[in-house]
């Protein structure tokens, strides 16, 4: 839970000159700009300083509080500040006058800043002090933590937008093999973020942080035709066709450029429908199950490999599983480690691999790190594998030095 101190900066000054009235009016529209920027959940009073009465508006008084409460996490209290602090800046029109005003908040976090209503109120209002002395119009949290947390998030959050223009993102290549010839059959795209000062970045990072601003979308949309493009050249230069998988974020998903972005990068770039393969959550397939199978029987018909990653980390319910048209399931790394340390979980991956086989899918064991792990998993009759025992993610020359040359292959 956490508490907004709101307070807006130089209201004093435009009540002054406009008079009450237009102050009274301004005060009710920043009300509702305010009540638009929370969720419906949120409460939002006016502070009225111990008056039970809400509805009166005190003249002159220009604060307001925020109650956010089922927070999921602390950084989500910054969003809200941020929203509303970004709604606030546009110009209000009341009366014929176009008025600018900004806007300073406070923010303390139940029960770290204050398990009472009074310690809460009093700290929100001292970190919405501090947002006035940092020159207002922005948001502080009570704790300096917090605010080390919480700038160091902005600063990330604008370094992804440049990291798209700047193009400082690459795509590394993780090997997969088939487990009954131990030979090598494709790769998964894995995102990383070559970051001029902290260098090579991987997706646990900034992934959030992409999510949350709405970047992924792009992100994901050049990690696919790349790898297209990469995929095609190692082909023209007479390696063996592999077949390469790409993480598909909700917001491709469904979103409604994926069909278009595939369709693109496969006929700029030549590359066998086959040869792509995109991988998906289950959480993010059962999500608007209905449009999920559209989606993906439409990819399917393009010629598109699909997967389901993570399997059994979700909550996915298996008649729709046997609704969706995928070809292959990928076991959560988490049941591979415990494998061979418990005795529970064996039976767990092998009851996948028997179900996906019964379903006339491929099974693809994820993270295998030791021998007597891939020996366990053929001997369950699991079909293919990806893991630190076969290959690190690597950079596209590396990988693509691993691929044997076309003929060879056939020859062999
Ligand atoms: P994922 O799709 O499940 O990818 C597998 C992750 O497991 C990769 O982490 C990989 O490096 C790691 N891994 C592979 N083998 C082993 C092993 O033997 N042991 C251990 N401990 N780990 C192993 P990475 O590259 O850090 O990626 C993490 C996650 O970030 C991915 O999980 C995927 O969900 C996401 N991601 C990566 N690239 C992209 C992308 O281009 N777009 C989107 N939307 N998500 C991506
Ligand atoms: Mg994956
Ligand atoms: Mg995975």
């Amino acid at each position: 839970m956490a508490t907004l101190f709101l307070d807006l900066d130089r209201f004093k000054v435009i009540n002054d000159t406009l008079g009450h009235n237009v102050g009274d009016l301004l005060l009710k529209s920043v009300a509702d700009r305010l009540a638009e920027s929370v969720r419906h959940s949120d409460s939002v009073s006016r502070s009225v300083e111990k008056e039970e009465n809400y509805s009166f508006a005190r003249l002159g008084g220009d604060e307001f509080t925020v109650l956010l409460t089922n927070l999921r996490e602390v950084h989500d209290a910054g969003k809200v500040a941020r929203r509303i602090v970004e709604a606030m800046a546009k110009p209000f029109s009341i009366e014929g006058n176009e008025i600018f005003v900004t806007v300073s908040v406070g923010i303390a976090i139940f029960p770290v800043d204050g398990d009472s209503v009074d310690a809460l109120l009093k700290n929100a209002d001292s970190a919405m002090y501090h947002a006035k002395e940092e020159g207002r119009n922005n948001f502080q949290f009570y704790s300096n933590t917090l605010n080390a947390a919480a700038n160091e998030r902005l600063i990330l959050e604008g370094e992804l937008r440049h990291a798209v223009d700047r193009e400082e993102f690459v795509v590394f290549y993780q090997p997969q093999i088939d487990l009954r010839t131990g030979g090598i059959i494709g790769a998964e795209a894995l995102l990383r973020w070559q970051h001029p000062q902290r260098g090579l970045l991987h997706p646990a990072d900034f992934l959030l942080a992409a999510m949350d601003t709405g970047l992924i979308r792009a992100i994901d949309e050049w990690v696919l035709r790349t790898a297209c493009r990469h995929n095609q050249t190692w082909q023209q230069r007479g390696k063996m066709p592999v077949c390469i998988s790409v993480n598909v974020s909700n917001s491709l998903f469904h979103g409604n450029t994926l069909l278009s972005v595939v369709a693109e990068a496969l006929s700029q770039t030549g590359l066998t429908p086959a040869c792509l393969e995109l991988e998906l959550t289950e959480s993010i397939a059962m999500r608007n199950v209905d449009a999920s199978i559209v989606m993906l029987t439409t990819l399917k018909a393009m010629g598109v490999l699909l997967s389901i990653d993570d399997f059994g980390t979700g909550y996915s319910s298996l008649s729709y599983l046997q609704r969706l048209p995928i070809n292959i399931v990928k076991i959560d790394q988490s049941f591979i480690q415990d494998i061979l340390t418990q005795a529970r979980p064996a039976p767990i991956v092998r009851a996948i691999i028997a179900m996906a086989h019964s379903l006339n899918l491929l099974v693809l064991a994820e993270g295998v790190e030791q021998e007597a792990q891939r020996t366990l998993l053929l001997e369950q009759g699991c079909d293919q594998a990806q893991g630190y025992l076969f290959g690190r993610p690597m950079p596209a020359d590396a990988f693509a030095a691993l691929l044997p040359l076309a003929h060879l292959h056939k020859a062999g």
